[in-house]
């Protein structure tokens, strides 16, 4: 990589990777700062900072995890914590499709609901599985960074709450931040991110937000292991520390990038996602109708994820190949995800980046696809 992206200096606005996600120089340099202990007054100041601007970014009034850890992580955490014997996994893409495989790898009953992948998973579809019983917990992604597809979770979270005692645990690693959650609003169980997405921060954080039914689930939970037990998590947040030496550096960036969305907004923050969204799907069309470029964006109208676009390509026209000449160029943008990887390409847009950066991105684009 360029030593001008390290130093963090002129090249900003040219990594559009879905995930990790390009950090913003003061961000990054945040970290810069005397390493401190995980016991005593100055954590203890950091977190409880850190604690004010995480619910607000969650829309929630509980307390938000903190987690040495990537997001896989938290996704094992919420099964763990959240499952008692049934699953029901809603699959629409890789991570989605991960999330099911997790619970499954630890040791619970996974039934899934597989749509094509650029699809989203219907209220209806829920609805009627759900009704067939026997189900205690829902895993679900909000944004499926595999195909740039936006599931509607509160109508998903409405037909979950019809249900006696199904909890739904929601990967919003490629969602919080950059699309409206309202945890609370929502009654959503378990909501989960990971630091290098759409909150742009360096890699080895993430975030959860549990609910009480999920906390009364947990302490009952008999293989929720240690690293990521719940109740242990909240038992320290009370006192707001760590179970475990965090990865503190991260954190001083975190309290940073907290405060830029403080600044911005948090909703300015979710329509500028909603822009640069919107502006991908503006020149899709313009290349198809004016270009006679045949691409099209994967996921339908009403359902694309504001952080990540996944173009689907012309018949002959190679996802790999358009990657690397974008490269060429100096831009970084995602190819498409395992089994689009010839026909697709993505583009990130997400955390700190703006309408006018993604442009000469698109631009870009707009040479090597003529
Ligand atoms: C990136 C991603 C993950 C995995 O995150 P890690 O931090 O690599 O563990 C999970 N789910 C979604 C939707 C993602 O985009």
């Amino acid at each position: 990589m360029e030593s001008s992206h390290i130093d963090g200096t002129s090249s900003f606005g040219r990594f559009f990777l879905p995930g990790p996600t390009e950090v913003h120089p003061e961000v990054l340099s945040a970290q810069d700062q005397a390493v401190i202990g995980h016991r005593g007054p100055a954590i203890k100041e950091l977190v409880g900072e850190l604690q004010d601007g995480l619910r607000d970014l969650f829309c929630t009034e509980n307390p938000v995890v903190i987690s040495t850890s990537s997001a896989t992580g938290l996704m094992e955490a919420a099964v763990r914590n959240g499952a008692r014997s049934r699953v029901l996994s809603l699959v629409n893409g890789a991570f989605s499709q991960r999330f099911g495989e997790i619970a499954e790898a630890c040791g619970f009953e996974v039934e899934t609901i597989e749509v094509e992948w650029g699809q989203t998973i219907t209220a209806d579809q829920l609805r009627e599985r759900l009704a067939q019983g026997g189900f205690d917990a829902v895993t679900v992604v909000h944004s499926e960074t595999s195909t740039g597809a936006l599931n509607p979770i509160s109508e998903l979270s409405e037909v979950v709450q019809e249900q006696d005692d199904v909890l739904l645990l929601v990967d919003s690693v490629t969602g919080v931040g950059g699309a409206e959650v309202r945890t609370d609003e929502w009654a959503l169980d378990f909501v989960l991110t990971g630091s290098q997405k759409a909150m742009a921060l360096p890699p080895g954080l993430a975030f959860g937000v549990a609910s009480d039914r999920l906390m009364a689930r947990s302490a009952e939970a008999p293989r929720k292991g240690v690293y990521f037990d719940l109740v242990t998590f909240r038992k320290q947040l009370d006192n707001l520390q760590t179970p475990n030496t965090p990865a503190v550096s991260l954190f001083y960036a975190l309290a940073k990038q907290l405060d830029r969305i403080r600044l911005e907004g948090l909703q300015a923050r979710w329509d500028r996602h909603q822009a640069m969204s919107d502006r991908c799907v503006q020149w899709v069309d313009m290349m198809r109708e004016q270009q006679g470029v045949a691409l099209s964006v994967l996921a339908p109208e009403g359902f694309r994820s504001p952080t990540v676009t996944c173009v689907a390509l012309p018949e002959g026209t190679a996802g790999p190949s358009v990657v690397s000449a974008m490269r060429e160029r100096g831009f970084t943008i995602g190819g498409g995800y395992g089994k689009l990887k010839e026909t697709a390409f993505r583009v990130g847009h997400m955390g700190d980046h703006t309408v006018s950066e993604l442009d000469a991105v698109l631009d870009a684009l707009g040479e090597v696809l003529s």
